[in-house]
């Protein structure tokens, strides 16, 4: 597909390989302070305000670790089925950049938080497990700001209000076989982080950023290919873009007789991946232990409370919706999309007893409201549900009701109450109209004993206009095919 457009290697010769993809993601956590000092993490502040010597990377400062952020990067691997260690330690990676004055960043090397995870992702309909090779925590750095300031075709200036952010980085292993999966693993990664709470991953605000590793080989051959490091991919579409074309682009280089080389490569504006340096490796950043941080040490205790407290996960609510419920995919995909909306699905089908018929009205009355969930109760969704189950009210009347609820606030009964809209069913009351439509429609009545069966819709719509609205359709129905003589008696 990406080859048609870009011209880098025809389909023909992309379907003879199979691409190999890992993703590591840092996801900035959500704490109010940073991991190692107190300053404060909020996004959008004057450049540097939000620094203090130990975030300033200055001589002799002291990191203090924020226990807010242990938690949560706990929690966050507990959601991705990881076995926590009960030690794990800091370790300093060396590199030289302007925005990290200190000269290094504190992260976890041979002894990661957490390891063995995964992630459940849906590619065609069909459930995969990617595994999650670890989790570990870091610290994040400042930002080089290339324009918008005086003198930025000169000058690049540094903010550090971001250096120390709490980060996790969630490494995955090579288990993905496409763009399209490497795209659905960053999605269900997104969801779980925010249905634990631990991070919006907001990628515009940089607090969800990833770098793809990227290999192809031949179908049907064992051995992983040579992998190039994609970064600078902004946006979950641009990094399938940017596998697209990158996948594209090593079927070329292998079909015309060449070598991928084990690089870091960079995705642009105008869609290519673009060499940026040869791979780094590990020794390169001389990880060492950290002096200035004692290990980490996850108690039995802790990890327990941790983990009792931990709300249902996209992939349990997803069983449950499809098995419990029996729901369409479809539908489960949509109730499941955010932690808010499954929440207010369950307890308006508590209510309403008819997960089907709740499915059906949040999906197409309250999802297509602006704030409707804000407007409306899942008390109240679920109370109009069951009286038009219970025939209470006609569907027909649920909508006004329901535009009444959106417009007042107020629940499904304060709304019949006030405009004595209850429907009519009970036949003593319904005989009455049915009588008189029947009366003042001869010919229809002629029509319909002589055999022309869909009369019966006109006769009814008679009976529903007489009875402005409020009479029970199915109740009528029935009526009427008993006064003209067909059926039960
Ligand atoms: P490195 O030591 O080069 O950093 P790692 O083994 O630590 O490589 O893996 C880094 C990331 O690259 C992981 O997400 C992993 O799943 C992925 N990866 C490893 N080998 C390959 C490969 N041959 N093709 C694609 N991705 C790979
Ligand atoms: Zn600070
Ligand atoms: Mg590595």
């Amino acid at each position: 597909m990406a080859s048609g457009v870009l011209g880098v290697a025809t389909p023909e010769e992309i379907a003879k390989y199979e691409p190999v993809i890992g993703l590591e993601v840092h996801v900035q956590l959500n704490t109010r302070t940073k991991i190692f000092c107190g300053c404060p993490t909020g996004f959008g502040a004057p450049p540097n305000t939000n620094v203090c010597p130990v975030c300033l990377g200055l001589p002799g400062a002291l990191p203090v670790l924020n226990g807010r952020a242990l938690e949560m990067a706990i929690q966050a691997a507990l959601a991705m089925q990881c076995a926590v260690n009960s030690f794990s330690r800091f370790a300093r990676k060396n590199y030289f950049y302007p925005d990290l004055p200190k000269g290094y960043q504190i992260s976890q090397y041979d002894q990661p938080l957490a390891e063995h995870g995964e992630l459940e992702i849906t590619v065609e309909g069909a459930k995969k497990v990617i595994g999650v090779t670890r989790v570990h925590l870091e610290d994040d750095a400042g930002k080089s700001i290339h324009d918008g300031f005086k003198d930025s075709d000169r000058y690049t200036y540094v903010d550090l209000n971001r250096s120390g952010t709490p980060l996790i980085e969630i490494v995955s292993e090579p288990d993905l076989r496409s763009s399209e999966e490497a795209y659905q693993y960053l999605s269900e990664l997104k969801q779980v982080m925010q249905y634990v709470g631990v991070s919006e991953c907001d990628m515009e605000k940089g607090q969800l950023r990833c770098d793809a590793n990227v290999s192809v080989r031949l179908k049907g051959a064992e051995k992983f290919g040579t992998k190039a490091e994609v970064k600078n991919l902004n946006s979950f579409r641009f990094a399938k873009l940017a596998l697209d074309y990158e996948i594209a682009r090593q079927v070329a280089v292998l079909e015309s007789g060449g070598r991928v080389e084990q690089e870091t490569r960079s995705y642009n504006v105008s869609g290519e991946t673009v060499g940026m340096r040869s791979k780094e490796h590990a020794h390169d950043y001389r990880y060492f232990p950290e002096p200035d941080l004692a290990p980490l040490r996850v108690g039995e205790a802790w990890l327990g409370h941790i983990r009792e407290a931990m709300p249902e996960l996209p992939r349990e609510k997803r069983r449950k919706f499809e098995t419990g419920y029996a729901l369409t995919s479809y539908q489960v995909q949509v109730l499941t999309a955010t932690q808010s909306v499954s929440a207010y699905f369950e307890k308006a089908t508590e209510i309403s007893g008819d997960p089907a018929g709740t499915a059906n009205w949040v999906i197409t009355e309250l999802m297509g409201l602006p704030d409707g969930f804000e407007k409306v109760s899942p008390e109240g969704t679920g109370t109009l549900v069951r009286k038009i189950n219970e025939r209470e009210i006609s569907g027909k009347m649920a909508k006004d009701i329901f535009a009444k609820m959106v417009e007042t606030g107020r629940s499904p009964q304060e709304i019949i109450d006030s405009e004595g809209l209850r429907q009519i069913s009970d036949t003593g009351a319904l005989e009455k109209i049915v009588d008189e439509v029947i009366a003042g429609n001869p010919k229809q009545v002629e029509q319909y004993k002589s055999g022309k069966a869909t009369v019966l819709g006109y006769l009814v719509g008679q009976v529903m206009k007489a009875s402005k609205g409020q009479a029970n359709p199915a109740a009528v129905n029935e009526l009427l095919k008993v006064k003209l003589g067909f059926e039960k008696t």
